[in-house]
């Protein structure tokens, strides 16, 4: 069934694909020409119910199975994931609107956190002490869960679930998967490959829908951790929905990233650096730079520069590979981000690149924003502690690295945050002081690799062990320490 041309979205469910009973559906559209391209089901909270079904009842099966012999459908799907990774970057593309070189670059963290999964035989070790007292040795092993569960946003539908579920599935757990109803195809398409690996059926699922579905699954007693990437405001709401019914929860939330330019930068490269991260996936990544402060002589030369880098980009379909920027996701959140550069403009900041009223030739239909960066805001305005979600960079200008690192620390997001300087004194105490889980040093987008946690603090981040890498190791087991006494007495001779 090739699931990803149906026009209602299946699930699916115990190894097959399940047509929902949902009665709403939710239409998915390319973002760059407005075509209507499926219908994600809301899924009933009966339907989460037949996924945790299925993966109780293949949990103490998988969970037996060798680690050794787990991880063989991991190399399996990397394998499948390479052949496939061309296909599966286009359906991001079509169905997110980033480039083809950034969904590109989304496989690639993707298949990443396969690879370091697939390193469960050494990350899941416990520790062994011997003689804690005579004769006395003391064990700490690593146990899974049971069914776990990820809820993942728009922005990057292949990689997200990657922070999770590879993790999940090589330490014994088995999975649902709640792909974004705005974007479901690319998980579809996944799901089809890992289907190819001969996974037991039950040990990985996917149910569609939107917040009824997510409550359903915060509500099951079956479900016992919870992965959520997402807003602010829903990483709460999931956060303390999950701890109320005894889940383990671990929820990244949104951001609002500064970049500090240092008058002994190296202009030319900052400013291409930080245009990528400002502008790259149309501005809609949680490490997206969103403000720039310059310190003191450092803001004559940025601006310009960033102004020159910002208006010359050429935005347009992401299919097109000559095209630098793609389009937002859809036209309600065009709408959201033009009326929020519309309350900048209205509370004093300059508009000097105004990207607002894009229109791209033959693409009428999409949703489209160029490059916009707003002067002038200070750290009074509301908008400059706002997560925009789109191609429009901030620019504060501040007299000194202090006050820069206290404008950082009281933003109530700490997702990124990254220096651009010369000098390595200010760089290490900008690692040291700044309160955010991502630090880049000369650097824009500071994407942890698979093998480190993908961090996050304050308002970014609620819970404790983050996705990637030991972390989600330690996410997905339970310790269990065992206290051991053989006395040398009871040693049979034989
Ligand atoms: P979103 O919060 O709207 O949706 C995320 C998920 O939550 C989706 O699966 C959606 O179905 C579900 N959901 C939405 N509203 C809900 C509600 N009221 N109750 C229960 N579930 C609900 O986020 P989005 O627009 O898809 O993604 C963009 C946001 O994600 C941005 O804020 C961005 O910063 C953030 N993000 C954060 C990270 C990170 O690592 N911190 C990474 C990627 C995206």
């Amino acid at each position: 069934m090739n699931s990803a041309t149906t026009s209602f979205l299946p699930n699916y469910i115990r190894g097959e694909w399940v047509a929902s009973k949902a009665t709403e559906h939710l239409d998915v559209s390319n973002p760059a020409t407005g075509e209507l391209l499926a219908r994600t089901p809301i899924s009933p909270k009966e339907e989460v119910d037949l996924a945790v079904k299925a993966a109780t009842a293949a949990f103490q099966e998988w969970r037996r199975t060798p680690v050794t012999e787990r991880i063989q459908y991991l190399i399996k799907l990397k394998n499948l994931l390479e052949e496939h990774c061309e296909d599966i970057a286009r359906t991001i593309t079509i169905e997110c609107g980033k480039t083809l070189a950034e969904s590109r670059g989304e496989m690639r963290r993707a298949i990443e956190n396969v690879e370091v999964a697939s390193g469960a035989p050494i990350l899941l070790q416990g520790d062994f002490s011997e003689d804690i007292s005579s004769g006395i040795d003391e064990i700490m092993i690593r146990q899974p869960l049971g069914v776990c569960a990820a809820i993942c946003p728009f922005n990057f539908p292949a990689m997200i679930p990657f922070w999770f579920m590879p993790y999940a599935i090589a330490t014994g757990n088995t999975y649902i998967i709640k792909p974004s109803e705005r974007v479901p195809l690319t998980m579809q398409k996944v799901i089809g490959l890992i289907h190819q690996t001969g996974l037991p059926s039950g040990v990985l699922n996917l149910v569609h829908g939107s917040r009824e579905t997510v409550d359903a699954i915060l509500d099951h007693p079956g479900i016992r951790a919870v992965s959520f990437v997402g807003s602010t405001a829903v990483a709460k709401h999931v956060y303390a929905r999950a701890a109320a019914s005894g889940k383990r929860a671990q929820c990244q939330g949104g951001a609002k990233n500064p970049i500090l330019v240092l008058p002994d930068a190296d202009f030319e490269m900052s400013t291409r650096i930080i245009a990528d991260s400002a502008f790259g996936c149309a501005g809609q990544r949680c490490l997206a730079a969103s403000l720039v402060i310059t310190v003191g002589n450092a803001r004559k030369p940025f601006t310009e520069a960033i102004v020159e880098t910002a208006a010359s980009r050429v935005v347009g379909n992401g299919l097109d590979e000559k095209v630098h920027m793609g389009p937002v996701i859809s036209p309600q959140s065009r709408e959201r981000i033009e009326s929020l550069i519309e309350k900048g403009v209205h509370q004093g900041a300059t508009a000097l690149v105004d990207g607002r009223n894009t229109r791209i030739d033959g693409l009428g239909k999409g949703s489209f924003i160029r490059p916009t960066i707003l002067d002038n805001l200070s750290p009074q305005h509301e908008i400059t502690g706002t997560e925009i979600f789109g191609p429009v960079l901030g620019l504060v200008h501040l007299d000194s690295i202090d006050d820069a690192i206290e404008f950082v620390n009281s933003g109530r997001y700490g997702n990124m945050a990254c220096l651009f300087t010369s000098s390595g004194a200010h760089a290490r105490r900008f690692r040291y002081e700044a309160d955010v889980g991502n630090i880049g040093i000369n650097v824009g987008v500071a994407a942890p690799m698979a093998f480190f946690p993908f961090s996050g603090a304050k308002e970014s981040f609620f819970g404790d062990l983050h996705g990637q890498g030991r972390h989600a190791i330690e996410f997905f087991t339970q310790t269990k320490v065992v206290v051991e006494r053989w006395p040398k007495e009871w040693s049979r001779k034989f």
